[in-house]
């Protein structure tokens, strides 16, 4: 059994895949080659954005953002704790500071309450600018845009959406990456649209932050790639990958509705044994990760041996709180208390999810899960 099944997924695009990476191999364009534009227009149609501007990953993606908004030295930067570490990283590459926010326990999402009151310290503390949020759309459920958003006007803060995992979700009726100021994506290949390498997408409605990163992706460039107007990256989505994408979001759609219909096929055998996601009303997640919650850190342990001894993949997403890892330790401004987060990380485990997933297969893992759960 495959945790996401990328080989299976290529035996069913073969033919039309072969064909559109060789027609790239042939053309010759292979950086920013009409495969990139086309995709990017492609992407801000299926977003519901004004802009796509591709980039090398969904890491630069979150930088090119950041940048584009001017964030720097002396910014308050608010971040789930529960979260790739990417979202922070970017942050303190920056020299902004990073401000880890608590999440929410079933839908995994920063928490607005705990959004509030770390707000509330960082203005009493009265030492950085109150600058941006990222929310991050964890395991392909968009966060909770319509609170944070009244959060970040009140405040006249900025929102960068982490739509990394979150590709193909939606929020009444609206898709994730469309939710931010600037909103980003990963193609990175387990993600729910991603492709034979890494790649990276920043989504906006808005002209300037359109253009500013057009220039970051390509060392600042102004008129050309030999005038530099500012300093930026060298971050451009490889033309192949475009071609790559282009033939998986043609497939997106249909692989989305397969995606449903297993996460509801692992809800219905898995409701009543462990904590299955929980998608809130008016939300669709794209399922990224199907995650569960089981009651303990041993317990958890005695299901993954099991499984992993069962032949069944599985993963922890993510063991360690952000606030808790090395690299960021001489950032914190403030001691992080997050509680949800701390316990998250000691009961969670992603179970296989992908497309190409069968009925047995679900079955199968439910019933190992059934075997080996503490009751
Ligand atoms: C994967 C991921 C990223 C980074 O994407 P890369 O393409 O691997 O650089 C950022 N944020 C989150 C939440 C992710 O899951």
């Amino acid at each position: 059994m495959e945790f996401r099944d990328l080989k299976g997924q290529y035996r069913v695009l073969k033919k039309e895949m072969d064909a559109a990476v060789l027609k790239v191999m042939g053309e010759g364009r292979y950086i920013l080659g009409p495969e990139v534009m086309e995709l990017e227009s492609e992407l801000a149609g299926y977003v519901g954005t004004r802009y796509c501007i591709t980039c090398a990953n969904g890491t630069d993606a979150l930088q090119l953002g950041l940048m584009a908004m001017g964030v720097g030295e002396g910014d308050a930067v608010f971040v789930p704790d529960f979260t790739f570490f990417s979202t922070a990283e970017v942050v303190c590459l920056l020299r902004a500071t990073p401000v880890f926010v608590d999440v929410d326990e079933r839908t995994f999402n920063m928490s607005p309450e705990d959004l509030e009151k770390k707000i509330g310290i960082i203005e009493q503390q009265g030492k950085l600018r109150i600058k941006c949020i990222i929310p991050v759309d964890l395991f392909g459920l968009p966060a909770d845009y319509k609170e944070i958003r009244k959060i970040a006007d009140k405040h006249a803060m900025e929102i960068l959406e982490d739509g990394a995992q979150g590709f193909g979700g939606t929020l009444e009726g609206k898709k994730s990456c469309s939710f931010g100021d600037i909103s980003t994506t990963s193609f990175f290949p387990a993600k729910p649209l991603g492709c034979y390498g890494d790649g990276g997408a920043i989504f906006t409605d808005r002209e300037d932050y359109a253009d500013t990163v057009k220039s970051l992706r390509i060392h600042g460039k102004g008129t050309d790639k030999y005038d530099n107007v500012r300093v930026g990256l060298n971050s451009r989505l490889d033309t192949l990958q475009a071609a790559v994408l282009r033939v998986k979001l043609k497939a997106f759609d249909s692989e989305l509705r397969a995606i449903q219909e297993i996460a509801e096929e692992y809800d219905s055998l898995l409701k009543d044994r462990v904590r299955v996601p929980f998608i809130p009303p008016w939300y669709t997640s794209s399922f990224a990760q199907y995650t569960i919650q089981v009651g303990n850190e041993s317990a958890r342990e005695k299901i993954i041996t099991g499984l992993k001894a069962a032949g069944i993949p599985v993963n922890i997403y993510y063991k360690k709180p952000l606030h808790r890892q090395k690299a960021v330790e001489n950032s914190m401004i403030i001691k992080a208390q997050c509680p949800v987060t701390e316990k998250l990380s000691e009961t969670v485990i992603s179970l296989p999810m992908h497309p190409y997933l069968e009925k047995a297969e679900i079955r199968y893992v439910a019933e190992q899960i059934e075997r080996y759960r503490e009751r």
